[in-house]
């Protein structure tokens, strides 16, 4: 399966980072959200992000231009019409994701594959929202999704072993090292990473250590390239509060339980980096 022009929907976090990967591969994407602040607040960051390759000496400023030039956006989901794959990275939400999916295949193509980037809800579940389940499989990329290898790969129940073999290949094709996992709530990386980062917030919530410290102790104790309040305020405390929800009710398991703070932070607003303030402050 040769994929030529591939749809992002969602502009945030994933979605810019993930049509960065395709871009500078020389996918050309169209990459779509219902905002169009979010659309152009992604059209700057990929171009501030290519900046620090070529300050790497990694990419030139032709490359960069190629890339660029290889991104349309649009805020109407008719714009992903030609794309002969979809990946959804929109809002944690099982009910806004079953929109936008079923909105998807109403204007695509039969033979189109549309996957989801979601961090912990069913593929077997979403898949069978549409009209055609085989189509569906999961495409989970790791933030940022410039710097980190990881794809994992989701066969949901109803994925057809070509549907993952074809985002295996395309995985690789874009310099990624994918895992096939089998459907289940977190998939592998999340159900094993978001616990761990939610046991720090208990931690950090019973005064026991600061948010530097508890970072530290897991980078120099641990190896961990980062603590996990940064991390927590990188992947948005509003996306690890519905991982960590997905997890408990999945599961059933008090061990899943998120934390009272977490909660706390999220309704406050305090989202992490992308609203300037979460476990750190990033506005100053
Ligand atoms: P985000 O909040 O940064 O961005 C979500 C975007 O989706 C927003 O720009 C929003 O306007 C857009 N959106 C909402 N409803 C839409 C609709 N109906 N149509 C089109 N666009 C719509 O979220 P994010 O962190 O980029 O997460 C996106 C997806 O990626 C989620 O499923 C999340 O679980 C998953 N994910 C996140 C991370 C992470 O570290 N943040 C890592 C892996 C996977």
């Amino acid at each position: 399966m040769a994929f030529k022009q591939i749809g992002v929907i969602g502009a945030g976090t994933m979605g810019n980072g993930i049509a960065q990967a395709f871009a500078t591969k020389g996918y050309a994407v169209v990459l779509q959200d219902i905002s169009q602040p979010a659309l152009d607040k992604a059209i700057k960051t990929i171009a501030g992000s290519l900046d620090r390759v070529i300050k790497k000496g990694a990419m030139t400023e032709s490359d960069k231009s190629a890339a660029m030039a290889l991104i349309q956006t649009t805020t109407d989901v008719t714009g992903l019409k030609g794309c002969d794959l979809v990946v959804e990275a929109a809002t944690e939400n099982e009910a806004i994701k079953v929109k936008i999916l079923q909105a998807v295949e109403a204007v695509v193509g039969h033979d189109v594959l549309i996957a989801t980037n979601t961090s912990s809800l069913s593929v077997t579940r979403l898949a069978a929202q549409l009209q055609q389940p085989k189509r569906f499989v999961g495409m989970h990329f790791f933030n940022p999704v410039p710097m980190m290898p990881l794809v994992e790969v989701i066969r949901g129940l109803q994925t057809p072993d070509a549907a993952v073999e074809a985002i295996v290949e395309l995985s690789k094709a874009i310099g990624k090292a994918p895992i096939v996992v089998k459907n289940s709530a977190g998939f592998v990386v999340n159900r094993l990473l978001c616990p761990m980062i939610n046991e720090a917030i208990f931690v950090y919530a019973e005064g026991l250590a600061s948010a530097q410290e508890i970072d530290d102790g897991m980078k120099l104790g641990c190896n961990h390239p980062i603590g996990p309040l940064a991390l927590a305020d990188l992947i948005g405390l509003d996306v690890l509060l519905a991982v960590m929800n997905v997890l408990s009710d999945h599961f059933e398991d008090p061990k899943y339980r998120p934390a009272p703070l977490l909660k706390e932070m999220v309704d406050a607003g305090l989202l992490g980096r992308k609203s300037g303030r979460g476990f750190y402050d990033y506005q100053s």
